[in-house]
């Protein structure tokens, strides 16, 4: 209950519903128990002040609950659990709140999603909006479309003066803001709304903007304000997109919220005089996790803690852009009257001031304070990058550790600065010389066990590979699809020596690895070896597949997903194995994807591939340019490909959209043969790139085979090809689609050209 004890006024109130419970039996003005929906339609008809419906323990399936009544300060009309956590919402469910001083406590939604635009909505239709009303201690988990791309919100609040608190929600993966606060008319801004105490649970990379965990605002009443309070809230790997939060309105508070290993950054898109105080972000050296990005007018940032943030440009530990003057709405407004004082940031690697510097972001910061930030990186290195003139930030006052050359000279001073981890969890200098700058002695980080609710447990970490049991299989007819349909997610599937003539497609749900123990063969009969069903994942570890068996059909795969779409992202690991022989009929692929579809990590290690008359990787089914794109990280080391007709990997992400921070690419250190030559290989490439974000082609060598070709789309990709051997093989081309220029922005460095009765390049 520790969730509740710092909130004397909803103990208070449950303890009425449990006595209002206890003290009659189906009163009509006091605790009604209601066990069907036509029960509750009665219930709900005429609610007084005071009321309370209590949902009987159980399921209630498909129940779009409609909560409307107008109760008093004094005396709220209540909708709760029988018990907290027992009543579970599943289905095509849903919960609208229209009235004022309405309370909805203790249910679950899961198993399910929203037949409307939202799964609770403080408001019955647009012109029927909840005021003074509450939702305290309701989960939303995994309630998600199926449809990964249709998008709807889990909470969109209306109306004023509405409290969202003790919510736990976690595992939003289809497309869509978790939680907005609307400002669409007059009755719902100026709102007062807070948000406080909330558990925001892993949102995984949805591959696409759409995936901010909480936004206030729109861009087309981003003048207005919106006052809400966002307060002690804790977010737990909250990875949708390059935004976490985005703030669209004026005069909110952020204060007091964790951030824990978060992709993206807390954004102050659109709105002036925000105030950001008190947060915390631990970035636990994951990719890309920043922290506050700073735009437009009168915004303070104080006494934040940014620590272990990996993020770069836009995602940095601090970014203050540039603006346009006198812009439209919809663009950035310059930053002016900013206050940035006493934040932290350490072992952060990116302070970027200017950022976004262009012909058209031209106006730099103006009458911009930033005193008495500490920044501590135990390099050395200066982590600050200047994009334009800054002369309109006065610095004074900040710290910095040993920074030899600061790019910034005035008011700054460097020293050697030793930390200590102090019991708030937090590291402070341990010369008090340097009292003064930083984070307060007195900043407290909310724990996570004092969000959300105490009755359902937080997410957990993400089932490893071989974190499981160990489990034997021998080559007997079915015994490997057995086997995995036994299995437990984190399992090892062990193969005996022999050959395993696999009759159906293995269909995964869970997180699986199969590793051989002796010389295990594999070949299939169906048009896959292995399909990826909604949360499964695979490892292969040390086998032989072959492809001789498989049918005559063009388009067969060793992987492949579901054809339809997945919410849960997946990983494949592919170790010492031996891929050949497939070519029975043309477009063989090793791997192949489907639409709205998304890996969070494709490995190969150690491995090698022959004679395969598709593409390695096919990893381009998401054509429709949108900015959505199939995997984010694919990874490729020390392995061999001989013989590939079409590409080592096909990798599309189409269209314009900058809300994402992948995919990313890299191969090192392998070798390509005779690899995208096929005369059915449209991408004429070796390995294809199209709006990948980061590559990195590094000590490979390529014999007689296909070009690299890379087409960079928006968002300053960034491309290293170097230290590879082109044997016979053409240079790499590398075109700007977006950027006018003569010249392209990869690195092409290091790499040599032999054999060559092909043209030179362009390098
Ligand atoms: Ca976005």
């Amino acid at each position: 209950m520790r969730g509740l004890v710092h909130n004397k006024s909803f103990f208070a109130m449950w303890l009425l519903v449990l006595g209002a419970l206890a003290g009659c039996s189906g009163g009509v003005s006091k605790g009604t128990l209601v066990s069907t929906q036509q029960e509750y339609a009665q219930a709900a008809e005429a609610l007084k002040p005071g009321d309370t419906i209590v949902l009987a323990s159980g399921n209630w399936q498909d129940f779009e609950i409609l909560f409307e009544g107008v109760g008093s300060a004094e005396q709220p009309i209540t909708l709760t659990a029988e018990e907290p956590g027992k009543t579970i919402i599943t289905g095509k469910s849903n919960l609208r709140l229209a009235g004022e001083h309405l309370l909805v406590s203790g249910l679950v939604f899961k198993h399910g999603y929203t037949p409307t635009d939202s799964v609770i909505s403080f408001r019955k239709n647009s012109k029927e909006l909840a005021n003074h009303s509450r939702v305290a201690e309701v989960v939303i988990d995994s309630f998600n479309n199926p449809e990964r791309f249709e998008p709807d919100y889990w909470v969109a609040m209306y109306g004023k003066h509405n409290r969202f608190d003790h919510n736990h929600l976690e595992g939003k993966r289809n497309k869509g803001v978790t939680m907005a606060v609307r400002l669409n008319d007059e009755a719902s801004r100026e709102n007062f709304h807070r948000i406080d105490h909330n558990y925001f649970g892993p949102r995984p990379i949805l591959g696409s903007n759409g995936g901010e965990t909480l936004r206030i605002g729109t861009s087309h009443y981003s003048r207005s304000n919106s006052n809400t309070l966002v307060e002690n809230n804790y977010f737990d790997r909250c990875d949708g997109e390059l935004e976490i939060i985005s703030n669209k309105s004026g005069s909110n508070i952020f204060r007091g919220n964790v951030f824990y290993q978060s992709r993206g950054t807390l954004t102050l898109r659109h709105g002036h005089d925000n105030l950001l105080e008190n947060n915390i972000f631990f970035g636990n050296n994951a990719d890309h996790t920043g922290g506050l990005r700073v735009i437009n007018k009168r915004q303070t940032i104080r006494n934040n803690y940014m620590e272990a943030l990996k993020g770069y440009r836009f995602g940095g530990a601090l970014v203050v852009m540039n603006g346009v003057p006198n812009g439209p709405i919809n663009r950035y407004d310059p930053v002016e009257d900013a206050l940035i004082e006493n934040n932290t940031l350490v072992e952060s690697d990116h302070i970027q001031l200017g950022a976004g510097s262009d012909s058209e972001r031209s106006a730099p910061p103006v009458r911009t304070r930033f005193a008495n930030n500490l920044i501590v990186n135990s390099d050395k290195r200066d982590t600050f990058t200047l994009y334009d003139d800054m002369s309109g930030i006065k610095f004074i006052g900040n710290l910095l550790n040993e920074v030899a050359n600061p790019a910034i000279e005035r008011g700054f001073s460097s020293h050697t600065i030793e930390l200590k981890r102090a019991d708030n969890g937090l590291l402070y200098p341990v010369d008090a010389a340097f009292e003064g700058a930083g984070v307060s002695r007195d900043l407290t980080v909310i724990d996570k066990s004092d969000t959300g609710v105490a009755w359902y447990p937080k997410a957990t970490a993400t089932i490893e590979f071989g974190s499981g049991n160990q489990i034997p299989v021998s080559p007997e007819y079915g015994a490997l699809a057995a086997a995995v349909a036994a299995a437990k997610p984190g399992d090892t599937l062990q193969l005996a020596a022999g050959h395993y003539q696999v009759a159906s497609i293995i269909e995964l749900d869970k997180p699986l690895t199969v590793r051989a123990e002796g010389d295990a063969h594999i070949e299939f009969e169906r048009q896959a070896l292995f399909e990826i069903a909604e949360g499964g994942s695979i490892e292969l570890i040390g086998l032989n597949i072959s492809g001789a068996s498989s049918p005559d059909y063009v388009g067969n795969s060793v992987i492949r997903t579901s054809r339809y779409s997945m919410l849960r992202n997946y990983r494949v690991r592919v170790e010492n194995c031996h891929v050949t022989d497939l070519q029975v009929n043309r477009g063989f692929n090793f791997m192949s994807v489907a639409k709205s579809t998304m890996a969070n990590n494709i490995e190969i290690v150690n491995s090698q591939f022959s004679d395969i008359s598709g593409d390695l990787l096919k990893l381009n089914a998401e054509t429709d340019n949108y900015g959505i794109y199939n995997a984010e990280y694919v990874t490729i080391s020390n392995s061999s490909f001989n013989n590939i007709q079409g590409s080592l990997v096909n990798y599309y992400r189409g269209g314009t959209d900058e809300s994402t921070f992948g995919p990313h690419f890299t191969l090192v250190d392998s070798e390509l043969s005779n690899v995208g030559l096929g005369s059915k290989n449209t991408a004429k490439a070796a390995i294809y790139l199209h709006g990948v974000q980061v590559a990195q082609i590094s000590g490979n060598q390529f014999k007689s085979s296909a070009p690299i070709s890379v087409e960079h789309t928006v968002g300053e990709p960034i491309t290293r090809i170097t230290d590879n051997l082109f044997d016979n093989t053409q240079w790499p081309s590398v075109t700007e689609l977006f950027y006018l220029s003569d010249q392209h922005t990869a690195i092409i460095s290091g790499n040599q050209q032999t054999n060559s009765d092909v043209q030179e390049g362009d390098e």
